[in-house]
């Protein structure tokens, strides 16, 4: 589903993926996991076209997202993506802030965006909450309400940044359970982690990556049982 091939990236003079190769079949779990500055959270973006690309070959549900000509709304369609910071609109209730994109982007009429937005709060554990504004939820429902707003699209591919890292340590699980229960649903996803214990539990594929390369990749055992001192000392680092 999700493919990319030698993928190449600087921002001015710094080489920030250099030459980034994986492949995410459908209904696969995928933790992207490395250091800070590894090119991790660039690697998600180039996925979504959040950034270009200089060179390398990247197809997501079959668009070509190096394309130029790449319509732009019909990847993000098929791609939703959530990042550290909620980004929810503080103006507007939860409710509303799902129903957004399904009425204005999709055309859907306001009773068929309800029912949409009442079944994915259900999903992800938030169905008393329709009314309330993002400011009167704890970070763990803000984060499951932005979840929420990205599966109101129905994307075939779900990306998340580090989604965890912002919250305290009880409200992290909640939303890793969302997590775990799309995967459980057969939801394609690549996610950033720190949480290793969740990305040994979740994944099906792990990637290291390391100066902008995956330099290690297989299943969650690698973690256990490292084959390059980057990875073991990385590991190593992440349990301190
Ligand atoms: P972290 O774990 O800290 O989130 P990361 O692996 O996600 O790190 P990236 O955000 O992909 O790392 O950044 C990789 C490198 O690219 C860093 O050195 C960063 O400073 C640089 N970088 C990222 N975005 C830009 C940008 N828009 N302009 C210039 N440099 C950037
Ligand atoms: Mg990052």
């Amino acid at each position: 589903v999700v493919r990319l091939h030698e993928v190449h990236k600087s921002f001015g003079a710094l080489k920030v993926l250099d030459g980034v190769s994986f492949d995410v079949h459908r209904g696969e779990v995928a933790a992207l996991i490395g250091r800070s500055g590894s090119g991790k959270s660039t690697a998600l973006r180039c996925i979504d076209r959040l950034e270009r690309i200089d060179s390398g070959m990247i197809t997501v549900c079959g668009h070509d997202v190096a394309d130029p000509a790449l319509k732009l709304r019909a990847l993000r369609l098929d791609v939703g993506i959530v990042f550290q910071s909620y980004n929810l609109f503080p103006h507007l209730t939860v409710m509303q802030n799902i129903m957004l994109a399904p009425r204005s982007v999709k055309g859907l009429g306001r009773a068929e965006a309800v029912d949409l937005a009442r079944g994915v709060l259900a999903k992800v554990g938030l169905a008393d909450k329709a009314d309330a504004y993002p400011e009167q939820l704890s970070g763990g429902q803000q984060q499951r309400a932005a979840i929420a707003r990205s599966l109101a699209m129905q994307p075939k591919v779900m990306l998340f940044d580090e989604v965890t890292s912002a919250l305290d340590p009880e409200l992290t699980g909640e939303v890793l359970r969302v997590i775990e229960d799309l995967a459980a649903g057969g939801m394609t996803m690549i996610m950033v982690t720190h949480e290793m214990g969740f990305a040994r539990h979740i994944a099906s594929q792990v990637l290291f990556m390391h100066r902008g390369r995956v330099w290690e990749a297989g299943p969650p055992a690698i973690m256990s049982d490292p084959a390059t001192p980057e990875l073991r000392q990385f590991v190593g680092s992440e349990l301190r």
